[in-house]
């Protein structure tokens, strides 16, 4: 069987392939892997940019392990098998007047695909969805199946909320849910020195703030969300047809056939992007939250992200700036910038302190040199910055590097040490990242 992920940068030829439909058909593949001496691994959906969900020998399958199974309105929590998409998780909680607090820019992933490597969103009391956990069931490469919260095994529930499958096979999680909500997104173009002199109002201002930099230009994309206190039934989305113009036609449609046309004559990217960002425009629309969150991205790309400290993150974009102006590179992507407050999980980017994000991306079929050039000199600017990768996207780190950056990274590796000592859950990756 062939394994490829998302942008097509990664591929493997796991030699088994298993579609679990329960906690013990999952127990029985690791037996299997410990009596072989073989590796195993539960895929998500691929959406890793990294090779981090890289099979070898026995591939798990997240597709049957979907679903909720438990609602608990007095807790406000609800656990979901941890093959469920994001996007099923978000339309069954909607039915039930529910919903996560806060989520990334897609709704595609597999809950413990999106959890294990850190996804994240912006702004909201709390970013990323491994903070908004309050359990988790994992089985571990001993072959043991762990329930664990604040109150039981609090060191493995502390850990594996980020655990890079590196811990154990995640069978279920629970969230921390809120009652349905709606969001107001206010959509507004605006000049660098706008949007950088207004950064930090504009945060504050808002509940989740987004934006986004057009490369050789000056112009931004500003995104706030605020929360209302409205009726779903009351929200204002766009008509369809503005939805179809803006957010398929042009975010995904003709952005597409642009960025070909730039990989094809990279010349024209700074024309275009210049034309791109005029065509801007400024709009309001409300809808329920993980529609205000979420969206559909078809043009296929290569991304990097990195948190760094929220307050070295204007200098590190304007370092950014100043790299990309200077060089001969073609950006047709926007780079994107999110804000997250901190959180307490050890191998979490936003890990004990206020973090600022800024991603790169390349098109998938961008000219590979150009492509590694500007993410390497990006990354020695995040690198500079005291910064942290996104363990799903591109980053050239390795353990020892990783190491200073984490204060808790030793822990991590003990942790593993305990779960996953005969490494049933390793890869290329994890063995760059972590060391063995
Ligand atoms: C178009 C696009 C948009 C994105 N937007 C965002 C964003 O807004 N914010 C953000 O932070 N990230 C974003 N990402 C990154 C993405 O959320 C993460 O890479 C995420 O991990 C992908 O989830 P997946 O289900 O595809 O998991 P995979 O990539 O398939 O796997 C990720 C990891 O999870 C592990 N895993 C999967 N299932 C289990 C399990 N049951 N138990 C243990 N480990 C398991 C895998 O082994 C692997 O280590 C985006 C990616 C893409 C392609």
């Amino acid at each position: 069987m062939h394994w490829q992920n998302w942008s097509g940068l990664e591929s493997a030829e796991p030699r088994t392939v298993i579609r679990p439909t329960s906690v013990d058909e999952v127990v029985a593949a690791v037996a299997a892997a410990r009596r072989g001496g073989t590796t195993v691994k539960m895929v998500g959906t691929g959406h890793s940019f990294t090779g981090i969900a890289a099979p070898q020998d026995a591939m798990l399958l997240p597709h049957l392990l979907s679903g909720i199974v438990a609602v608990d309105r007095e807790a406000m929590t609800v656990t979901a098998l941890a093959g469920t998409p994001l996007k099923v998780l978000n339309a069954e909680l909607e039915r039930l007047g529910l919903s996560l607090h806060n989520m990334g820019d897609i709704a595609e992933q597999t809950l413990a695909g999106a959890v294990s490597t850190g996804t994240h969103g912006t702004g909201g009391v709390a970013a990323g969805l491994s903070a908004q956990l309050t359990g988790l069931q994992l089985v571990t490469g001993t072959g043991e199946v762990v329930d664990a919260d604040a109150r039981h095994h609090p060191d493995v529930f502390e850990t594996a909320r980020v655990g890079l499958g590196a811990l154990g096979i995640l069978t279920s999680l629970t969230f921390a849910v809120e009652p349905l909500f709606v969001l107001e997104a206010h959509e507004q173009p605006m000049t660098w020195d706008q949007a950088l002199g207004s950064f930090d109002e504009l945060v504050a201002q808002s509940h989740h703030c987004d934006m986004y930099w057009f490369p050789h230009t000056d112009r931004l994309l500003t995104k706030q969300n605020t929360r209302l206190d409205l009726d779903p039934s009351d929200a204002e989305p766009l008509s369809r047809v503005r939805h179809w113009v803006d957010d398929d036609l042009l975010s995904n449609t003709v952005f597409g056939a642009l960025t070909a046309a730039g990989n094809r004559v990279p010349g024209v990217v700074p024309r275009l992007n210049q034309v791109a960002a005029r065509a801007l425009s400024e709009r309001t629309y409300s809808d329920v939250a993980h529609r205000i969150f979420t969206s559909t991205r078809r043009v296929v790309f290569r991304e990097m992200e990195y948190a760094v400290p929220r307050e070295a993150g204007l200098d590190a974009l304007r370092e950014v700036r100043r790299l990309v102006d200077a060089s001969d590179w073609r950006i047709s992507f926007p780079i994107e910038i999110r804000v997250a407050p901190a959180d307490d999980i050890p191998l979490s980017t936003a890990y004990g302190r206020d973090s600022f994000y800024l991603a790169f991306h390349t098109h998938h079929r961008s000219d590979l040199a150009q492509h590694t050039a500007y993410l390497s000199a990006m990354e020695a600017v995040m690198r500079d910055h005291d910064g942290r990768p996104h363990w799903g996207k591109l980053h050239s780190r390795t353990a020892a590097d990783l190491a200073p950056a984490y204060p808790r990274f030793a822990d991590f590796l003990a942790l593993r040490e305990r779960l996953d000592p005969e490494r049933l859950f390793s890869n290329d990756y994890l063995r760059r990242v972590l060391g063995s």
